[in-house]
C-alpha cells in the first residue's frame, strides 16, 4: 500500500434532489471524517456535487451545504444533460488522485468506500462497485437487466455484470477518459475500455431514501439502447442475416409455387400467399431501415462534436485552491 494518503473526490450527480440532499451530506461528511481519522485519505478530499441543470431547489441547498462544511463543494452545470454527461462532467472537473461516482440518493451503500480506496491504494487504477444481489428490484427490473447484460455478453460488448456507474478511478485512468471524444456517453462501456489495473468490490444496492426515481421506463429504455448502438454494429448484422433468411424464405416459396403449377392441377391461392409476404416483408423493411436510421443518427451527432457539458458555477473550497495554484 502507497504510504502517503490520497486526496479522494467523491463526485454526486444531481437532478432535482433536494430531498435527499441533506442526508446525504451527513452521511458522508461522517464518512469522510472516518476515513481521515484513519489516514485512509487527506484532509483535503471532498465531495462534489454536480447540479445538472435542477429545476427544484437543489443548487441553492449545494450552495448553502458548501458555506457550511469545506468538504462540500458544487458544480452548476448551464442546464439539464442527463445523467451521464452530469457525471462525466464532475469527472473532469474535480481535482483529486482519484475520484468516486456516486448516486445523489445513497442506494450504493458507501461502506465499501474505504475498500475502494484501498484497492486503488495498492495499484488499481479502477476499482469498480458490483452489486452482490438484486433483491431489492422488482421482478421486472431483475429480468430486464439480467437479459440486457446477456445481450450485450452476445454481442461481445465488454461490461461488467450488475456494476452501473459506482467505480473509483485513478487520475491516470481520468486522464485517459478525457481522451474520448464521443458526445454519446456511455461510460460504463468506456471504462472497459481503458484497461489498467481493476479489480471488484461487491456490495448491497438499498431503496432510494426519499424522492423519486430521476430513471423512468422510457430513459432507461433509451440508454440501453445507447449502450447497444455505441459499442456494438451487431444489429446491423442482425439486418443482414435476417435480409439473407427472409430471401432464403422467397426462394422456397417461388419453388413451391413454380412446382405446383407444374406438376399439379393447382395453383398456389392468391390472396393469403400475396397479402402475408407483402406486409411481413413491409416491416421486415422498415424495422431494418430504422436500425440503419439509428446509425446514421448517432454518426449525424457524433462529427458535429458538440461540448458535452458548460459549467456556469464552482462552488467550494477545493476550487479555490486549485484555482490559486494555477
Ligand atoms: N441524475 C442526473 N441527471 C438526470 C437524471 C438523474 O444527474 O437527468 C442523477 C440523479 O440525481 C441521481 C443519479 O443520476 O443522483 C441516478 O439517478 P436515480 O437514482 O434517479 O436513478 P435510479 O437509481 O432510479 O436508476
Ligand atoms: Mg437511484
Amino acid at each position: 500500500m502507497s504510504t502517503t494518503p490520497p486526496t479522494i473526490g467523491l463526485v454526486i450527480p444531481c437532478y432535482n434532489e433536494e430531498e435527499v440532499l441533506r442526508e446525504t451530506t451527513s452521511r458522508l461528511i461522517v464518512l469522510l471524517e472516518r476515513m481521515k481519522s484513519e489516514s485512509l485519505i487527506t484532509p483535503d478530499s471532498a465531495v462534489f456535487y454536480v447540479d445538472d441543470g435542477s429545476r427544484d431547489k437543489t443548487w441553492a441547498l449545494i450552495k448553502e451545504l458548501s458555506a457550511a462544511h469545506k468538504e462540500i463543494c458544487g458544480i452548476k452545470l448551464s442546464r439539464n444533460r442527463g445523467h451521464q454527461n452530469a457525471l462525466f462532467c464532475g469527472l473532469m472537473t474535480a481535482p483529486g488522485d482519484a475520484l468516486i461516482s456516486v448516486d445523489a440518493d445513497l442506494q450504493d451503500d458507501l461502506e465499501v468506500i474505504p475498500q475502494m480506496i484501498r484497492n486503488f491504494r495498492n495499484g488499481d487504477d479502477i476499482v469498480y462497485g458490483v452489486r452482490k444481489r438484486r433483491d431489492t428490484d422488482t421482478f421486472f427490473k431483475r429480468f430486464t437487466a439480467e437479459g440486457y447484460y446477456k445481450l450485450m455478453a452476445a454481442m461481445k460488448v465488454d461490461i461488467v455484470f450488475n456494476h452501473a456507474d459506482y467505480r473509483l478511478m485513478s487520475r491516470r485512468a481520468l486522464d485517459s477518459l478525457s481522451e474520448y471524444r464521443e458526445s454519446n456517453l456511455f461510460l460504463r462501456g468506456m471504462v472497459r475500455l481503458l484497461g489498467y489495473a481493476n479489480s471488484v468490490v461487491e456490495y448491497d444496492r438499498a431503496e432510494r431514501f426519499a424522492g423519486e426515481s430521476k430513471y423512468p421506463l422510457k430513459k432507461m429504455l433509451s440508454f440501453a439502447w445507447q449502450g447497444v448502438t455505441s459499442f456494438s454494429t451487431y444489429p446491423l448484422r442482425l439486418i443482414t442475416s435476417i435480409g439473407t433468411l427472409v430471401s432464403l424464405a422467397a426462394l422456397g416459396m417461388t419453388a413451391w409455387g413454380l412446382l405446383l403449377r407444374l406438376f399439379t392441377e393447382e395453383a398456389l391461392p392468391g390472396w393469403a400467399s400475396t397479402v402475408i409476404p407483402m406486409y411481413f416483408l413491409g416491416g421486415v423493411q422498415l424495422l431494418s431501415l430504422g436500425v440503419i436510421g439509428e446509425y446514421v443518427a448517432k454518426i449525424y451527432s457524433e462529427t458535429k462534436d458538440r461540448p458535452r457539458f458548460h459549467v456556469d458555477v464552482l462552488e467550494g473550497e477545493a476550487f479555490k485552491k486549485s484555482r490559486a495554484q494555477t
